[in-house]
C-alpha cells in the first residue's frame, strides 16, 4: 500500500488555480512528510486515484543514499508521490537538489537504498538487471538535453531506435510506418531520410522526442529537455509533449530549471536536499519564479 497523504491546503491559503503551496513553516517545516505541502485536490480524491492502477508512477518512500567521505548522504530522502496517466509533471529544484536522482529511480536507471518505484503495476525492485533494461526500452522514452541521435543513422531510422533494440527487423515496413507515423506528429515526416547533421537543434530535438514516443511508453522521462534550446524552439518542443498528453494520453515527468517550461505543466514539485518541499497546481510562470526564489532563501 502507498503511504502518502493529502496535506490540505491551510484556510485563507488562496484556493486559486494558481496556488503556492511551498510550506511557510520555515526550515522546520520542511520534510516532516514524507510529502510536504501536498496541495488538496481539487474537486474529488485525486491523489487517491492516483493509487489506481491507471498510476503511470509510483513512487513509496524512495530514498537514494550516496557514500560521501565516510558517512552515508540522502540524494532522495523519503520521497512518496503517484502520476496519474495523462499528467504533464515538472520537477524543479536547485542544482544538487537531488532531481536527476528522483529521474533516475524514476525511470529504472538507478536502484533506490530503500523504497519502491512501480511503473503502472511494476515494482521496479522485483526486476532483474535484465527485465529492467527491458522495461527502460519497451515502457519508458527519455529525452535529454545532449541528444544522443547516432549520426550514422537517418532521421527515421534513429526514431525506430527502440523498437530496432527490441528486437524489430529494419525492414519490416511496420516499423518505418510507426516512425512515419511520429514523425509526422512532430512535423518531420518529410525528413525522414535526412541525416540528424542535416536539420536544426530545435528539429534534431524533436527527432529525440519522436524516438521517446515511438514505443508508446508508460511514461516519458526529460532531464531538462529544453534547456538548450531558444525561446522559440523550446516552445515547440513544450507544444509537443503538451500535445502528447492531451492529444495522445502520454505522462510526461520533466525536470526543468526554467519557471516558463514548468507554466506548460499539469503540475510541478519542487526538490529540495532529496525531499519534496511544494508542489503547484497549474503553474504559471510569476508563482513558479518566487517559489524558486523563496527555496533560494533557505
Ligand atoms: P540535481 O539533479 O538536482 O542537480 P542530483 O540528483 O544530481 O541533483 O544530486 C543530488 C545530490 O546527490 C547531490 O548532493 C549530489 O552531489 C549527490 N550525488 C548524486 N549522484 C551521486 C553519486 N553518484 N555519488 C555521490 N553523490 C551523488
Ligand atoms: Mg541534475
Amino acid at each position: 500500500m502507498v503511504r502518502l497523504r493529502t496535506v490540505k491546503r491551510a484556510a485563507g491559503g488562496g484556493a486559486g488555480r494558481h496556488g503556492a503551496d511551498v510550506s511557510a513553516g520555515g526550515a522546520a517545516g520542511y520534510g516532516e512528510a514524507s510529502v510536504h505541502g501536498a496541495v488538496a485536490p481539487r474537486g474529488g480524491a485525486r491523489y487517491e486515484d492516483a493509487f489506481a492502477p491507471e498510476a503511470a508512477l509510483t513512487l513509496d518512500g524512495v530514498t537514494r543514499s550516496y557514500r560521501r567521505g565516510g558517512r552515508s548522504v540522502n540524494a532522495l530522502d523519503g520521497v512518496s508521490l503517484a502520476v496519474p496517466r495523462g499528467r504533464f509533471l515538472a520537477v524543479m529544484g536547485r542544482s544538487g537538489s537531488g532531481k536527476s536522482t528522483f529521474l533516475q529511480c524514476s525511470a529504472g536507471l538507478d536502484r533506490p537504498t530503500s523504497g519502491t518505484v512501480h511503473i503502472g503495476g511494476t515494482d521496479l525492485a522485483k526486476l532483474s538487471e535484465a527485465g529492467l533494461t527491458r522495461l527502460r526500452r519497451d515502457r519508458i522514452g527519455f529525452i535529454f538535453q545532449a541528444l544522443n541521435l547516432v549520426p550514422s543513422l537517418s532521421v527515421a531510422e534513429n526514431t525506430a531506435l527502440p523498437l530496432l533494440l527490441a528486437g524489430a527487423r529494419p525492414d519490416d515496413p511496420s516499423v518505418r510506418e510507426r516512425a512515419l507515423r511520429v514523425l509526422d506528429s512532430v512535423g518531420l515526416r518529410g525528413r525522414a531520410d535526412d541525416a540528424p547533421s542535416e536539420l536544426s537543434g530545435g528539429q534534431q530535438q524533436r527527432v529525440a522526442i519522436a524516438r521517446a514516443l515511438v514505443t508508446n511508453p508508460a511514461v516519458i522521462f526529460g532531464d531538462e529537455p529544453t534547456g538548450a534550446l531558444d525561446p522559440a524552439t523550446a516552445t515547440d518542443v513544450l507544444t509537443l509533449l503538451r500535445d502528447a498528453v492531451d492529444k495522445e494520453g502520454h505522462t510526461v515527468v520533466m525536470v526543468t530549471h526554467d519557471p516558463v517550461a514548468a507554466s506548460w505543466t499539469d503540475e510541478a514539485i519542487f526538490i529540495e536536499d532529496g525531499r519534496i518541499v511544494g508542489r503547484l497546481d497549474h503553474p504559471d510562470p510569476d508563482t513558479v519564479a518566487r517559489t524558486m526564489a523563496r527555496l533560494g532563501e533557505r
